[in-house]
């Protein structure tokens, strides 16, 4: 008789509903169809964590979740950036999770642990146990080339990249211009940049890099770093994994419902992500540009805020949205348009068949989503290495519009209203559409059996049945 224990794999996810989002679904593959047990170990920061709770409980019940005691971030100044506070979120949680790992290493038969791009700083704890760490890449593999490429770099360029007057060459990647880099490297003397280094170097402990991302998508990159010889762990392309999604909640039913009520491939969603915040006169511009395109659209909207991602840490702020919309601006777009505050059922709504197009901020879940329902894109970065999707949809992929935005920094409604006007009515929507249409298929390909993403999943998951 067979006593054995299924195997086991920890999980750590750095704070961020888009990193735990798709580890959620990737557990769920492990569980669902290889019989694994797993145990999410979540660092908190004193919130209440309530939408990362919220996902947790949906789980099946072979997932686990322990959150560690709370990190304090008293001691660090207001406007720092989101990487200091997630490396710090991990860094200051090492012995509460050298705790909890050992406890599972003593009572189950763990195999794994996983981290999310910037969560390899508890790599030493796992190694401590003789535990396998493996990185999660909830995002691009050109941006895992940027990783990788990291050191080499920096030592390659003395000035800021920002500053550098050719575009950044990175293995099998479309060029990048350097201010289209990921946000920590916009500014080298930054502790963020720092940080983004300490955390790239380990990437080399890796015994391997699962990347939410397909091999049709992005085949130069994949190929770069499988024989490239400059990546060490074995690559795995796992994705396209998004959420199921379910229309929970009031914004759900009445957006779905008067989404019903629109033209087929009519309307233009707009949603910036769980973190995304415009300022009040950026704010102001959209929604004049989206009246005067005369478009259908349904817009998310959140509060103003100077800094782009001031809702990353809680996707709920206190003031009310709809304060900060021009005067008259509900009455004169109602009917044609929807305005919704915080939360909608992003998938169900890119899945709805009036949805004609998404102005997104191109976090790379959101991106996915809309690769998945063949939904072409207006692309807004904002934050993160969302200006490396940007080019990466519009330069490589064309399957997207990217905003341009003034001397100020703001795009001016003028030509928010010429893009909505063109991706949804325009011959150069069709195009972009027609596209789309071609990785929405491969995009199901993948995912089949059989096909490049599933054999990476069994070939994972078949190094940690040992
Ligand atoms: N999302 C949603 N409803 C909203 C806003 C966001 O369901 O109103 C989901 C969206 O479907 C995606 C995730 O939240 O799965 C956002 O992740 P992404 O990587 O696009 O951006 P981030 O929030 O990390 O900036």
């Amino acid at each position: 008789e067979s006593t054995q224990q299924p195997p086991h794999v920890a999980i750590l996810p750095t704070p961020g509903m888009g990193h735990l989002i798709p580890l959620t679904e990737f557990a769920k593959r492990l569980v669902l169809h290889h019989s694994f047990t797993i145990t999410f170990i979540i660092p908190t920061d004193g919130s209440s964590m309530q939408p990362q709770r919220d996902i947790l409980q949906t789980l099946p019940k072979s997932i686990n979740s322990i959150f560690l005691p709370p990190v304090s971030f008293s001691d660090l100044p207001e406007d720092g950036k989101i990487e200091i506070r997630i490396a710090l979120s991990v860094t200051r949680s090492l012995p509460s999770l050298r705790e909890a790992l050992k406890e599972l290493a003593q009572s189950t038969r763990l195999s794994a642990f996983v981290v999310d791009l910037l969560g390899t700083l508890a790599f030493p704890v796992a190694i401590e146990f003789g535990v396998s760490p493996y990185v999660f890449f909830p995002t691009t593999a050109m941006n895992l080339c940027l990783v990788l490429h990291s050191h080499k770099l920096d030592e390659s360029f003395s000035c800021e990249y920002r500053d550098l007057s050719e575009p950044v060459i990175l293995p099998g990647c479309v060029p990048v211009h350097g201010t289209d880099l990921v946000e920590p490297f916009q500014d080298k003397k930054d502790e963020a940049y720092k940080w983004i280094l300490s955390i790239s170097k380990l990437y080399n402990l890796a015994e391997g890099i699962m990347v939410n991302s397909f091999m049709d998508l992005e085949p130069g990159a994949f190929k770069a770093l499988k024989e490239g010889g400059w990546c060490k762990p074995p690559v795995y392309p796992v994705g396209p994994l998004i959420q199921a999604g379910s229309a929970s909640g009031d914004n759900g039913f009445e957006c779905l419902k008067w989404l019903g009520e629109q033209p087929s491939g009519s309307v233009l969603f707009v949603s910036f992500g769980s973190g995304g915040t415009l300022s009040h006169e950026q704010l102001t511009e959209l929604a004049l540009g989206l009246e005067m395109s005369g478009q259908r659209f349904l817009w998310v909207v959140r509060s103003p805020h100077e800094k782009s991602n001031a809702s990353y840490f809680s996707a709920q702020t206190n003031k009310d949205p709809f304060d900060f919309l021009p005067d008259g601006f509900l009455d004169r777009t109602n009917g044609s348009g929807l305005v919704l505050s915080s939360w909608t059922p992003q998938i169900q709504v890119l899945g709805h068949g009036s949805t004609g197009g998404f102005l997104t901020h191109c976090g790379w879940n959101s991106t996915l989503e809309s690769i998945v329902h063949g939904v072409p894109i207006i692309a807004w970065p904002l934050f993160a290495e969302q200006k490396m999707n940007a080019v990466l949809l519009s330069d490589d992929l064309k399957v997207a519009l990217r905003v341009k935005v003034n001397g100020n920094g703001v795009v001016e409604r003028e030509n928010i209203a010429k893009y909505a006007r063109g991706l949804i009515k325009g011959q150069e929507g069709t195009e972009l559409r027609n596209r789309m249409r071609g990785f929405k298929e491969a995009a199901e390909k993948a995912l089949r059996q059989d096909s490049s993403s599933t054999r990476s999943l069994e070939e994972i998951a078949q190094k940690w049945m040992i």
